[in-house]
């Protein structure tokens, strides 16, 4: 099978010609159809994540039908079209056994601690416990876009945070989490603050759905902004960027009682921002995370898209070859476009 592959952290990735997998007793093999780019890729890339072993296969936001199933499979049969949460669960942790499968304590990514999806076909363990069959009215491409960005942002928004209708929301940052946390919030019915630096970003934030947008670049103090606009702050807010100042300022716009998500990932140097604990214990504030969403919580979450009237495409970008998506995986730090950037040729 035709693959993109990097046998060394930071070097371009190739195309490379590799074995196909086989099914594991308890899992499947799927034909890729769609597979989304994402900065976690860009990090894994670059060595920032100490899981992975090389030479390597990116990939970990895919959609694709099953093409072979180990014996101990019950539930899913060749031919299905599936997606799948990108954290796969082991189903006999205390986690998994009380449904949080988001954060087992034997986690297994494809495209971290196995070969993932940048190519033709990618394996899939525990398939009866971590796949998701996908409504015949979901295209690849559009479960696909779900990949890690707009499936975190739902539990984010609607099993952490709690947001609802009529409630403000806060968002810092509207990259693909950001806007996927905008959507979402519009379909329950809640208000909306966007944040961040770019206007074109703004203005899209607006027309899906935020009530206000702030331009960071204009506006010193954004928290104070959002709470004079909210009228006494947000009742959720979300760092959607992953960055010490938007995690603050997250914190700092909140209403008493009120809740941070923090989606944005936080790295290296950045990792412990200065949070204003005082503020916290006086308005007894809420500090939540988010990461990654369980394969049973897809009903609920399709189940919104498709009342909601949530139309996916507006998370998609360019569609690319896999040669391509090499090049644009090596260059994600210097373009990341509005919409997801998706694999959908394998040839
Ligand atoms: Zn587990
Ligand atoms: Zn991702």
């Amino acid at each position: 099978m035709k693959a993109v592959l990097f046998e060394r952290f930071g070097e371009l990735p190739r195309i490379a010609d590799l074995p196909a997998p086989s099914p594991a007793p308890d899992g499947v093999v799927i034909e890729v159809k769609a597979t989304g780019l994402c900065r976690s890729d860009w990090h894994g890339w670059m060595g920032h994540d100490s899981g992975i072993e090389l030479p390597h296969v990116p990939g970990h936001e895919f959609a694709g039908v099953v093409e072979a199933v180990g014996r101990d499979v019950r539930n899913f049969k060749v031919g299905d079209r599936v997606t799948a949460p990108f954290i796969g669960a082991c189903g006999g942790c205390s986690e998994c056994h009380s449904g949080n499968q988001q954060v087992c304590e034997n986690q297994f990514q494809p495209g971290f601690t196995q070969w993932g999806s940048f190519a033709q076909y990618v394996g899939f363990g525990k398939a009866d416990l971590n796949l998701v069959p996908l409504p015949e009215d979901i295209s690849f491409e559009e479960a696909a876009s779900l990949g890690c960005r707009f499936a975190t942002s739902f539990r984010a928004v609607v099993d952490q945070g709690e947001l609802r209708a009529g409630q403000w929301l806060a968002v810092h940052g509207c990259g693909g989490v950001g806007l996927s946390a905008i959507m979402i919030a519009k379909a329950i019915g809640a208000r909306i603050v966007a944040v961040d630096i770019d206007e074109a970003t703004l203005k899209l934030a607006h027309g899906l759905g935020a009530h206000y947008t702030i331009d960071a670049r204009s506006e010193p103090d954004t928290a104070a902004a959002i709470k004079d606009l909210t009228g006494g702050g947000a009742a959720v807010s979300i760092d959607a960027l992953g960055h010490p100042a938007t995690c603050v300022n997250s914190v700092r716009c909140l209403r008493r009682r009120g809740k941070h998500i923090q989606v944005g990932l936080l790295l290296g140097d950045d990792a412990a921002p200065k949070i204003p604990m005082d503020i916290v214990v006086a308005h007894e504030l809420e500090l939540l995370g988010s990461h990654g969403m369980q394969a049973h919580r897809y009903d609920a979450m399709l189940s919104l898209v498709q009342d909601g009237g949530i139309e996916l495409n507006q998370l998609i970008g360019n569609r690319v070859d896999l040669a391509e998506g090499a090049k644009a995986l090596s260059e994600m730090d210097r373009f990341e476009g509005v919409g997801a950037t998706l694999i959908t040729r394998f040839e």
